[in-house]
């Protein structure tokens, strides 16, 4: 007998009005305005991540990846993470550091670079950093300077500022203070110098502890990502050309990702050859190619390396 195919057509309604699964996305937080915005937001967009431009938007979703965006201030952005309001977050080192929460840093993001200093109005110059023992410094980074200070066993009091940290000895608020710098000139401008460097910050991603398995999923395809622009952004593509017999020491400066390519030339005698190098290397290299014959030497930025 046939086996009869009929459907109950109450089942097939059933399942065409279950609601739409919720798609799980993955919540990235961002510095909604100020010096790390920009750098975060470019680097998402070299990852691929296409964030439409908002107005003013607390959260944006994200189209082209299963992710949405919070926009924070940057000192709520330790605490949003460990308590899973985001999973991830872009923010100062610094941040992370002062806030102590629990959080773990994935990857340092080479933007955002600053120094938390000690610094001295210009005329007081101690000749040991115990001689800071006894003075009062203006800080809005307590938590940091405590440790280095106990660390280095110095007896200092701490001002707890939250901001214009700067201008608090010269109404005699403190005799230093600690805050972060990068260029100098807002200390140079207060009559102040950089005494001395407790911390070297840059922004990192951090993460909380208790991603589901999709988050974790769309975590490592970002990291992976991140990883890859970043190491396009130290490495360089390298074309050159070069007189045949001089090919096995040009490859020896040039050892490439895996091995360099040689193209023939034209020209009898000659090859072209392609590789990359990293920017640390660059000069150096460069002279020794140069030394061992190599002509038309052409240096070109990658945008990512996918190994
Ligand atoms: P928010 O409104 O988000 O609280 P903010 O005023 O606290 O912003 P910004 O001044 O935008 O913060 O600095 C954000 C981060 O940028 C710092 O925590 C630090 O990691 C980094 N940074 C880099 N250079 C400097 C600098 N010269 N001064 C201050 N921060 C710097
Ligand atoms: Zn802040």
């Amino acid at each position: 007998m046939k086996a009869t195919t009929k459907r109950n057509p109450k089942a097939t309604l059933s399942t065409s009005q279950e609601a739409p699964r919720k798609v799980e996305k993955l919540r990235i937080a961002v510095q909604k305005s100020g010096r790390l915005n920009e750098g975060s937001m470019k680097l998402l967009k070299e990852c691929g991540i296409d964030v439409p431009a908002g107005n003013n938007q607390l959260k944006i979703s994200v189209d082209n990846f299963d992710a949405e965006i919070l926009f924070l201030r940057d000192d709520d952005i330790p605490e949003y993470v460990q308590d899973g309001v985001a999973d991830i977050g872009f923010v100062g080192e610094n941040v992370v550091l002062e806030k102590n929460k629990d959080t773990k840093i994935l990857e340092r993001l080479g933007y955002g670079k600053c120094r938390l200093s000690i610094a001295l109005p210009k005329g007081k110059k101690p000749k040991s950093i115990q001689e800071l023992d006894g003075i009062k410094i203006a800080t809005s980074y307590p938590f940091i300077l405590k440790k280095w200070l106990k660390q280095n066993k110095i007896n200092a009091d701490i001002h707890v500022i939250s901001g214009s940290v700067e201008i608090a000895p010269r109404i005699g608020l403190a005799d230093a203070i600690c805050d972060l710098v990068s260029s100098g000139s807002t200390l140079f401008s207060n009559e102040l110098y950089e005494y001395q460097i407790i911390l070297k910050s840059e922004a990192v991603l951090i993460s909380g502890n208790n991603l589901s398995k999709r988050r974790q999923e769309l975590l490592d395809q970002l990291l992976f990502r991140i990883r890859s622009v970043k190491k396009a952004k130290y490495t360089k593509y390298v074309l050159l050309n070069a007189p045949n017999e001089n090919l096995e020491t040009i490859c020896k400066y040039l050892p490439g990702i895996s091995s360099p390519t040689i193209v023939p030339l034209a020209k009898e005698g000659w090859s072209s050859v392609h590789s990359v190098i990293s920017e640390n290397d660059f000069w150096n290299v460069i002279e020794k190619l140069k030394a061992a014959g190599a002509e038309g030497i052409l240096i070109l930025p990658i945008e990512k390396i996918i190994e």
